[in-house]
C-alpha cells in the first residue's frame, strides 16, 4: 500500500480492489463462479472483504479470513456460515449488536462500540493463507487499527488472530517481549502505555461443534473485554481515586459505565448517575461526566 487512507471507507475502496494474492485472487473467484447448491441464486461477493463495525470502536475482533461461502458469499465479516451464527448471537448479547443475526452488507445491522476484522481479506482454500498471503494483506490491517484510534481492547478469534495483532504491534514500532505472549482462550496481554489484546478460540463450526468453545465461554471472554475490566491486577489500585488513579497506567478505558457489583443498591438500571466513583474503582481520575447505570448480569 503506497500512504495509508484517511479514512476507513478510502481503505474499504481499496481494498476490495485489491488482487496482489493471485492464488486467493483466482480461489475466491472460482468459488463466486461455481456456487453452492443452497446459494446459486444468489449473487456471489467474490472480492476481499472490507472490516466492518463502528469506527469509534473499543473493541476490535481480529478474525482469521472470510469463508468461501461465507463472507466470500455475502461481502461481510462473519456473515452467512456457522461461524457467524456462532458469533453475532454473543455480540448482540453483550450489547455490541443491534441483532442477533448478521445476514447481508444492506441488513441494517450495527455493530456499537465494536468493529470486525481479519488477518487476510479473501478466501483462502482450506482456510488456511500462507505466510506470504498473510504478510501481503498485513497493510491493511495495519491501516485498518490505526484508524481505529478509540480501541481499547484487540479481541483475537483464534492463534492466526492474534499473531496477527502481536506482528502489527511489532511493526507500529512497539516492544514485544520474549517470548511472545501465547495464544490460549482466555489469554490476555496487556501492552504499556496501550490497547489489550484478549484471545478466544475462533468460533468455527469445528470449535463450537465440539463444544471446545460455548456460548458461555465466548460471553465471558466479550464480557471480559467489554466492562473494560481486562487489566492486569496489579495495576487496579487498591483505593482508586486520586493521585493514584491518576498514576495508573492501565490501557485499558472502561467503554460504558457500569455496575461493578451487578447492580448498584438503590440505583435502577437505566437511571442517570454520576461516574466519579465508578471512574476512581476503575482506576480513572474523576470527570464529573454523568452517564447512565447498566444492570450487568
Ligand atoms: S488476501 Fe489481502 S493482499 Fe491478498 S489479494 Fe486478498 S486483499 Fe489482497
Amino acid at each position: 500500500m503506497s500512504r495509508p487512507p484517511l479514512s476507513l471507507a478510502a481503505l474499504e475502496a481499496r481494498i476490495v480492489r485489491c488482487r496482489r494474492c493471485p492464488r486467493l485472487v483466482a480461489w475466491r473467484e472460482e468459488v463466486a463462479r461455481t456456487k453452492r447448491r443452497a446459494y446459486r441464486d444468489e449473487v456471489y461477493w467474490g472480492r476481499p472483504v472490507p472490516g466492518f463495525g463502528d469506527p469509534r470502536a473499543r473493541i476490535v475482533l481480529v478474525g482469521l479470513a472470510p469463508g468461501a461461502h461465507g463472507s466470500n458469499r455475502t461481502g461481510r465479516m462473519f456473515t452467512g456460515d456457522r461461524s457467524g451464527d456462532f458469533l453475532w448471537p454473543a455480540l448482540h448479547r453483550a450489547g455490541l449488536a443491534t441483532a442477533p443475526r448478521s445476514l447481508a452488507r444492506d441488513d441494517g445491522l450495527e455493530l456499537h462500540r465494536a468493529f470486525i476484522t481479519a488477518a487476510a481479506r479473501c478466501a483462502p482454500p482450506a482456510n488456511r493463507p500462507t505466510p506470504a498471503e498473510l504478510a501481503r494483506c498485513a497493510p491493511f490491517l495495519d491501516a485498518e487499527l490505526a484508524l481505529l484510534r478509540w480501541a481499547r481492547v484487540y479481541l483475537a478469534l483464534g492463534a492466526v488472530g492474534w499473531e496477527a495483532v502481536l506482528d502489527h504491534l511489532r511493526r507500529a514500532g512497539r516492544e514485544l517481549p520474549r517470548p511472545r505472549p501465547r495464544f490460549g482462550h482466555g489469554a490476555e496481554w496487556f501492552l504499556p502505555g496501550g490497547p489489550a489484546l484478549i484471545g478466544t478460540y475462533h468460533p468455527s463450526q469445528q470449535n463450537t461443534q465440539t463444544g471446545r468453545l460455548t456460548p458461555a465461554m465466548l460471553d465471558a471472554v466479550l464480557r471480559r473485554a467489554f466492562t473494560g475490566r481486562a487489566r492486569p491486577p496489579a495495576q487496579r489500585p487498591a483505593g482508586g481515586s486520586g493521585r493514584e488513579a491518576r498514576a495508573d497506567p492501565s490501557p485499558v478505558r472502561a467503554p460504558t459505565w457500569s455496575c461493578p457489583t451487578g447492580r448498584r443498591r438503590g440505583v435502577k438500571p437505566g437511571k442517570r448517575i454520576r461516574t466519579g466513583w465508578l471512574r476512581s474503582w476503575r482506576g480513572l481520575p474523576p470527570s464529573g461526566i454523568t452517564g447512565r447505570a447498566r444492570d450487568q448480569e
